[in-house]
């Protein structure tokens, strides 16, 4: 398939390479120099425009920072210049409304937005999970692009379920993780040996995947970023960004969330002093002061 990508950052790259593994045409196109010539490397054909990425394309993918530059990216550059039998994928991570806002102006074409779980390491391997918003039909025509880039690809529900429910999972996220890692503070202060505790919670109903998967001491549990000194990983500014996401969607939807408030305050802290480069599970460093 001849697949115009657009935004080959930390994620992108990977996801294109991927495309090309799979033996997709990649036409690709990024604002920076550097990362276009990465996706040469990588065997994709580089585009001097986004509109020349997408120009013949039977699939569009983007990936993309924000809503803002989403929209304004499908506005100029894709809607009424990707031929109009092409299918648009957005993996972004963007707010509800501006996806269904976008697969609107997007009318006549099929459109989804497929937001990821998994990191940069899974966007690499090609071991992402997709969560996907859009009709059964256009869905069906995505799932095996995005099979290429994944380990498992989920259809949600219509268009901007995909990115309801990656908010709402990586809400879970945030809020677990400041929970595991004020607990391992507190059983410090307790004199408690974190392995021993470890053994125990991973055990018992404490369990969750921040803890299991993802412990945010060193040398407890599985290797993960806190083994790293919280290098590499999720960035704590990727995480507030989430969380924004979803408070904000709260807020329109009128539900409570407060333990999505407090963690988006937690890490708007966190950030603001400085730490919103290191891995989100850095965060214990503000129980442990
Ligand atoms: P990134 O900043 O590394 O990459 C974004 C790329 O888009 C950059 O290379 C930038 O030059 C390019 N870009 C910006 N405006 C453009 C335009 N108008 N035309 C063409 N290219 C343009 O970000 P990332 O880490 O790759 O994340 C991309 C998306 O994936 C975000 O929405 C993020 O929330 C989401 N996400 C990231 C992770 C992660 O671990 N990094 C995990 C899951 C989801």
């Amino acid at each position: 398939m001849r697949i115009g990508f657009v935004g080959l950052g930390n994620m992108g790259s990977g996801m294109a390479a991927n495309l090309v593994k799979a033996g997709h045409a990649v036409r690709a196109f990024d604002l920076s120099d550097a990362a276009r010539a990465r996706a040469g490397e990588a065997g994709c054909m580089v585009a001097d425009s986004a509109r020349a990425a997408v120009a013949e394309a039977d699939v569009v993918v983007t990936m993309l920072p924000n809503g803002a530059i989403v929209e304004r990216v499908y506005a100029d550059d894709i809607v009424g210049v990707s031929p109009p039998a092409a299918l648009l994928v957005d993996c972004s991570t963007i707010d509800v409304a501006t996806a269904r806002r976008v697969a609107e102006s997007a009318q006549g074409y099929a459109m989804v937005d497929a937001p990821v779980s998994g990191g940069i390491a899974a966007a690499n391997a090609g071991t992402l999970t997709f969560m996907v918003g859009g009709d059964g039909a256009a869905f069906a025509r995505a799932e095996p692009v995005l099979a290429a880039m994944g380990k498992a690809v989920i259809h949600a529900g219509g268009s901007g379920a995909g990115q309801a429910a990656k908010i709402c999972n990586n809400m879970i996220l945030g809020a677990t993780m400041v929970a595991t890692c004020e607990a391992f503070a507190l059983a410090e202060r307790l004199g408690l040996d974190l392995r021993t505790f470890y053994d125990i919670s991973s055990k018992a109903s404490g369990q969750s995947w921040s803890m299991t998967s993802y412990c945010p001491v060193a040398g407890v549990g599985p290797v993960s970023p806190a083994d790293r000194d919280f290098t590499g990983g999720f960035a704590a500014a990727l995480m507030l960004k989430d969380l924004r996401l979803a408070t904000e969607a709260a807020a329109a939807a009128g539900a409570e969330v407060p333990m999505g408030a407090r963690a988006a305050e937690l890490y708007a802290a966190f950030a603001e002093a400085g730490h919103g480069g290191l891995d989100f599970s850095a965060i214990i460093r503000t129980f442990q002061q």
